[in-house]
């Protein structure tokens, strides 16, 4: 099959995923039409092809890719056929060869960035820049728990956070992603049961806890989390992994002193231009600068995309998934 998306007609497991020709017609009234080059893998896509996250069906999927613009909708102005962009969209659709996009979410890629670096680290690395800087305000000095620190997410989260003079204290399922966090810049890297995990951070810390724990798990690591927080710390429940955390009592924040609870999403804090531009001119300066890489743990063709949610729902990846057109 030549121009195709992947879609979900019912959701389910990874054998759900199947390709839907693309029609053959022009680019419409304000679109820009992006061939796509890379497209980046995140744990989402596995919520939308599971109903978690539920989507009209047939349900398209994945949220980032990037490209070069291919043809141009009468009405746009301010993007050239040829341009390399980049975008992140809070509507499915990316899993593709190509794309007709609102041109207000493309992102221009400096050269420095290639395709594949582009997927791998824009929708993760703004979410990153979202979380330390728009939601907890880190301060170097500060202290911070990173779960799944060796993830697409906690691979970017553990060395932006080293590189402000955050102390990182991360976690990861085995001793070696634990080693690859340590490797990032984390000061204590640790791959306990999550049972014994908040013993560990308080014993890393003096016994106060971490100013912030920045939790993509969920389910699995909530108790953990709230237990590894000093009085008044913030829980950044960003994701659901393991699960989602089942519903909770503010009495749980109360006991462990006063603790702040926020539940992020990265769209509500790229809302506007501006904001996307400047996360993204973050983002791209941390790359640029050596401070942060993209890691390629795992690259697909796009139509193995199930293999690539299998790989990533079992615990087996590190850095980022990306899939090739
Ligand atoms: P990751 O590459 O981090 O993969 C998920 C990781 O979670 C696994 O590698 C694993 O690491 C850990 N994990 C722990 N328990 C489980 C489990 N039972 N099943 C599967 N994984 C488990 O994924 P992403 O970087 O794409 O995303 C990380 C998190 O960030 C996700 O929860 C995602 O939804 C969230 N996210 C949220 C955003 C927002 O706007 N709120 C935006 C972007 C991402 P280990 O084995 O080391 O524990």
């Amino acid at each position: 099959m030549s121009e195709h998306r992947l879609v979900v007609r019912r959701f389910g497991g990874p054998e759900v995923i199947e390709p839907e020709p693309l029609a053959d017609t022009p680019v419409a009234a304000g679109k820009v039409r992006v061939r796509h080059r890379a497209i980046g893998v995140n744990f989402i896509d596995t919520y939308h092809r599971t109903g978690l996250y539920p989507q009209p069906l047939p349900a398209p999927l994945g949220v980032e890719a990037a490209g070069v613009v291919e043809a141009i909708g009468a009405g746009v102005s301010g993007v050239a056929v040829g341009q390399r962009v980049a975008y992140m969209t809070a509507e499915p659709g990316s899993y593709a060869t190509r794309a007709d996009l609102d041109p207000a979410i493309l992102v221009t890629l400096p050269d420095a960035i290639d395709d594949e670096t582009a997927a791998a680290v824009l929708l993760k690395g703004v979410t990153v820049q979202t979380l330390v800087h728009g939601c907890a305000r880190m301060e170097a000095g500060q202290t911070a728990l990173v779960h799944a620190a060796a993830g697409g997410v906690g691979r970017l989260m553990v060395p932006w956070l080293a590189a402000i003079g955050v102390r990182v204290i991360a976690h990861a399922g085995n001793a070696d992603k634990a080693a690859i966090a340590r490797g990032l810049g984390a000061e204590v890297a640790l791959d306990c049961p999550y049972g014994e995990l908040a013993a560990a951070v308080r014993a890393a810390t003096g016994g106060r806890g971490v100013d912030v724990a920045f939790d993509g798990v969920g389910a699995a690591s909530w108790e953990a989390s709230l237990d590894s927080l000093r009085p008044r710390g913030l829980m950044a429940s960003f994701g659901n992994a393991s699960g989602p955390v089942p519903p909770a009592s503010p009495l749980e924040l109360a006991k462990r002193g006063s603790l702040f609870l926020t539940r992020p999403r990265v769209f509500d804090y790229v809302a506007t231009r501006a904001e996307m531009d400047s996360a993204a001119s973050d983002l791209f300066k941390m790359v640029g600068s050596g401070k942060i890489a993209a890691e390629i743990g795992l690259r697909l063709p796009l139509d193995q995309a199930a293999e690539a949610h299998r790989a990533l729902e079992g615990r087996r990846t590190t850095g980022s998934i990306v899939l090739l057109p």
